[in-house]
């Protein structure tokens, strides 16, 4: 393969030779298109469909209550937990999948502010340091937990990865950061963040969001403190699945935090006007969860289970490095900007270009049946999923937007939805 003129039929001969290719049939995926999408909305497992059928009809339909018990709707927190541990360097009894990702941020800030207040130098520990680029929420949530606190925590705001360095001191509580950056699928190294936040006496909390099912993620190489991560995208679970949130076993029996319902009692069914903790992994857990939409997130995880992270990881920079290289070469004179770091061990596994029409565009390729998802400032975002992503599905994807370019064959002043 000649990497200054790659052809269709090269792509063809990449997926002929793709070890995952076949897995691509377990989805179920629309014929005519081609979905980059998957790091926002992951596509449908098959198996989710005939599942969906058993929760509602034989498990809420025929054996109502019983179905607590006689089909482990209570343990699904923790069964589901230890079915995803292996995809992120998890122990068992370490993670559950429950409420979402912004709940779960909250529970996580919580309790690492909680543990550093009882440190000795506690007292002299009160920011939380996080970058301006993160996903909005993950802001928000640690902005309303302090201010509800009224402690004197604050939020320190990086402009740049290279900031850590200089920002981490002795007064940072926490450095809490998304793994792979939303917007540009910029990856930190993790092991080298934390070891970095642990010289300072600070805790490290991780998002997986976009990270958990599309990068290798060792939580316990890295010796991470808290994470937590997103079932939706990658994973698979379907539209609002519940998240997920993992807390070592060195950490759990100081892990507290203030949502605590019954669910993370040490014994739900007494009843007892106090609460007592579980000493478990279970603490994380709230309240009763949504039996039906956590019940669709076994068939995405027993799709990774035929596979191994470093497939996924290899035929995901892959597929990346032959979307940068083909539109670097196929749309050479539209000036698009690449946003996603070129190197290996900085990237994820979605790629983003700037472009002065970037919402028409995206539209224009959404209306040919190329669907990726358009980003603040000016930024096309197109998602690649090794699991159901093919090489050649990257070739038509490019194909699609040179010719949408070249023939400026979109509306430049086109409306926004609101759900870009
Ligand atoms: C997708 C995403 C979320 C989503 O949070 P929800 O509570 O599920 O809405 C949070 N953080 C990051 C970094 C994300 O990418």
């Amino acid at each position: 393969m000649n990497i200054n003129h790659i052809t269709h039929s090269d792509c063809l001969a990449l997926d002929q030779q793709d070890p995952l290719a076949a897995l691509r049939q377990q989805f179920r995926l629309p014929a005519q298109m081609i979905y980059l999408d998957g790091n926002s909305l992951g596509a449908q497992p098959k198996a989710a469909f005939d599942r969906a059928q058993q929760v509602i009809q034989e498990e809420w339909g025929n054996d109502l209550i019983t179905s607590w018990n006689k089909a482990g709707w209570f343990d699904l927190p923790s069964r589901l937990g230890n079915l995803l541990a292996p995809l992120i360097g998890a122990q068992a009894e370490e993670v559950v999948i429950t409420d979402s990702t912004s709940i779960n941020l909250f529970k996580a800030i919580a309790a690492a502010l909680q543990i550093q207040a009882q440190q000795a130098d506690g007292a002299q520990r009160k920011v939380i340091i996080t970058e301006r680029s993160n996903f909005p929420t993950d802001i928000y949530m640690a902005e309303g937990l302090t201010k509800w606190l009224d402690r004197g925590y604050q939020i320190h705001l990086i402009d740049s990865p290279e900031e850590l360095t200089s920002a981490i001191n002795q007064h940072t509580a926490l450095v809490m950061l998304t793994h792979v950056n939303y917007r540009t699928g910029y990856l930190y190294d993790m092991a080298q963040v934390t070891a970095l936040a642990h010289q300072h006496g600070a805790l490290c909390l991780w998002d997986l969001a976009h990270s958990a099912g599309a990068v290798e993620v060792d939580l316990h190489q890295a010796q991470a403190d808290f994470a937590v991560g997103c079932c939706y995208k990658y994973l698979n679970g379907g539209p609002g699945a519940p998240a997920f949130i993992w807390v070592p076993q060195r950490h759990q029996a100081q892990f507290h935090h203030p949502l605590t319902g019954w669910w993370g009692h040490a014994a739900p069914f007494a009843m007892q006007p106090n609460f007592q903790v579980t000493p478990n992994i279970r603490r994380a857990l709230c309240g009763t969860q949504p039996i039906v939409s956590l019940a669709m997130i076994e068939s995405g995880l027993q799709i990774f289970a035929q596979t191994s992270m470093s497939a996924i990881r290899q035929k995901s920079l892959a597929l990346t490095d032959l979307f940068i290289q083909l539109v670097e070469t196929r749309c050479a004179r539209h000036q698009l900007g690449l946003v996603t770091p070129r190197e290996h061990a900085k990237r994820g596994s979605h790629v983003s270009f700037t472009h002065e029409h970037a919402y028409a565009v995206i539209q224009a390729l959404i209306n040919r049946g190329v669907v990726g998802d358009y980003r603040e400032p000016a930024i096309m975002r197109f998602g690649f999923t090794p699991l159901y992503t093919s090489f050649v599905d990257v070739w038509n994807a490019v194909d699609a937007l040179s010719d949408i370019l070249d023939n400026q064959l979109y509306d430049a002043n086109i409306q926004r939805h609101a759900v870009t």
